[in-house]
């Protein structure tokens, strides 16, 4: 969010320069997914040397395994349109230091190749003996994912609780554990997708309207507990 605004406003016009510049650099992205795709493709308008993309997971397989049969969203290897315009996708990787030139700026990566280890039904990553690897690297940006709202005063005034994925608690009105305090989008349902956001908005319209009013004429396309029947 530091770097992708700034780039977007220079297709808007309101800068010349994008405040941060991949131009000339050696860029990793520790994310591989849709963010980090996103980065990808900006990094390579930016003119940059070369482009990474880490992902700690596997590659995905090219076909659905027998274990993901439709009607479920197929878990296969994708490519973007980002990524038709190049760069680099690593699997199976994970950072281990970050390594600085004299004057405190990141020169590089120091990584290690990484097996999934599934334990009681939780995965792990075990580092792969003799993987050690260091790739150059004069700009990092990390695409790891929404991890759930920003803690800090709204959500500490309000006295909201958050759910087991740190979001913000809600039942089947949109409303959190205080009165009156409706969530919707992302802070409730966690990273999502604008669409989403949109119905879900719209919903907690008509909640609050009820709320106030006893009644709504409002649509309430979704409720807070459905999910993507992609
Ligand atoms: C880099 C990136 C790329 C994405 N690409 C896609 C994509 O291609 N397609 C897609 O569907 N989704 C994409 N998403 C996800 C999508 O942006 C979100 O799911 C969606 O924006 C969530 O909407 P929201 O209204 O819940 O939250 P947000 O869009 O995050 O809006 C929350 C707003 O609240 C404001 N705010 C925060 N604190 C306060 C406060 N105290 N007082 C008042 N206002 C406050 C914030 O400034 C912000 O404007 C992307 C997300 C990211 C980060």
């Amino acid at each position: 969010m530091d770097f992708l605004p700034g780039a977007n406003r220079v297709q808007e016009g309101d800068f010349e320069h994008p405040p941060i510049s991949a131009t000339g650099k050696d860029v990793i992205i520790i994310g591989g997914g849709d963010t980090g795709a996103d980065c990808l493709g900006t990094s390579h308008r930016h003119g940059a040397a070369s482009v990474h993309q880490f992902e700690i997971m596997p590659r995905p397989p090219d076909a659905r395994p027998d274990a993901n049969p439709w009607p479920t969203w197929p878990m296969i290897y994708r490519v973007s349109s980002a990524h038709e315009e190049g760069g680099e996708r690593e699997y199976s990787i994970n950072t281990v230091r970050f390594v600085g030139d004299q004057d405190g700026n990141v020169a590089g990566l120091d990584t290690v190749r990484v097996e999934q280890v599934v334990h009681d039904g939780r995965a792990t990553f075990q580092p792969v003996a003799g993987s050690e690897q260091h790739f150059p690297a004069q700009m990092v940006l990390l695409a790891m994912g929404f991890t759930g709202p920003e803690s800090g005063p709204l959500i500490d005034q309000f006295g909201v609780d958050l759910d087991a994925r740190s979001n913000v608690a809600r039942d089947d009105s949109w409303t959190t554990n205080v009165e009156g305090v409706f969530v919707a989008g992302d802070m409730g349902r966690g990273q999502s997708l604008i669409v989403w956001a949109i119905a879900e908005g719209r919903s907690a319209a008509a909640a609050v309207d009820r709320w106030l009013m006893g009644d709504t004429e409002l649509p309430s396309p979704i409720t807070p507990t459905d999910v993507p029947q992609r």
